[in-house]
């Protein structure tokens, strides 16, 4: 799976003579007046949850045309990173996420299978590589790997041997301690993916096998071992608005920003309890 994210450069502060050009239409949406304000001031934490409300309900080409300019402010829009994702262990996972296939408690046809081995890895990354990606990302179907020594090295060898090859490396591998964290990164690990899927109230309709605040813990083990995060969500889920709001606003009002959001529309899979949820529209992913 290919991936394509946004590089950023730090522009801030912007002068006020470029603001006036860009605000000169009297726009007065929370989508303007945000944008404004962010291109002014720079990226904040403190956002309300009626703060992103206000923005998540401004009219949909208003959210598009200043979510373009605080998107082209902050990065060369003409820039893009391709990553290539694989799944090295999949399927047979212990988690009960309502929306996965490879939860071992749906029958989904996903076969289980072992962690693959270096070599496919590394030709995968190489092939990846050839391709013009630029960053390798590897998911595995776990629930934590606390308890998976052999597994973990394994995994830790593949990130230094990527990362010789001269590209960036990026981990989704279920829960992580502190002390595997601080492992990843010596190993070169770049980015970890750990998704918050949903609102904190919505959660446990969704997931029951682990909580919100085990998810936080992991992003935060992540971030102090000095890797960058990845944190984003799933929408379709069958969730409410106010539940996307929720997301945006435990998203928006971590400590530290992620680096990069992702934020993914169900593919509903015959055999999961979300099977007859319907394809969501694309302008609700442009909402977000
Ligand atoms: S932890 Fe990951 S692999 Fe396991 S069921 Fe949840 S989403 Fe699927």
């Amino acid at each position: 799976m290919m991936t394509i994210r946004s590089i950023r450069p730090n522009r801030w502060p912007m002068s006020s003579m470029i603001l006036s050009n860009l605000y000169s239409s009297n726009s007065s949406s929370a989508a303007a007046v945000q944008a404004e304000r962010t291109i002014r001031e720079g990226p904040r934490n403190d956002w309300t949850r009626q703060e992103i409300k206000s923005i998540y309900d401004s009219p949909v080409l208003d959210l598009l045309f200043h979510g373009a300019q605080v998107h082209r402010y902050a990065h060369n829009f003409r820039e893009v990173q391709q990553c290539t994702l694989l799944s090295v262990k999949t399927g047979g996972c212990s988690e009960d996420c309502s929306y996965c296939p490879q939860s071992s408690r749906y029958d989904t046809g996903v076969k289980s299978q072992k962690l693959m081995n270096k070599d496919a890895v590394i030709q995968a990354a190489q092939k990846a590589k050839e391709a013009g990606s630029t960053r390798f990302c590897m998911g595995a179907a776990w629930r934590e790997t606390v308890g998976r020594k052999t597994n973990f090295n394994q995994i830790l060898e593949y990130v230094k041997e990527i990362r010789e090859m001269g590209m960036e490396v990026c981990c989704t591998l279920g829960m992580l301690e502190k002390q595997q964290a601080l492992e990843l990164k010596a190993a070169g690990l770049t980015a970890c993916n750990h998704n918050l899927d949903t609102s904190r109230e919505y959660y446990p309709k969704i997931i029951t096998t682990r909580s919100y605040d085990e998810r936080l813990e992991t992003l935060t083990h992540v971030r102090e071992a000095g890797i960058n995060v990845c944190s984003g969500g799933i929408i379709g889920l069958g969730e409410a608005e106010e539940d996307r709001v929720g997301l945006l606003h435990k998203l928006a009002t971590l400590p530290t920003h992620p680096e990069s959001v992702p934020i993914n529309a169900l593919l509903a899979v015959k055999g999961t309890p979300l099977e007859d949820q319907k394809v969501i529209l694309i302008i609700c992913l442009c909402e977000l």
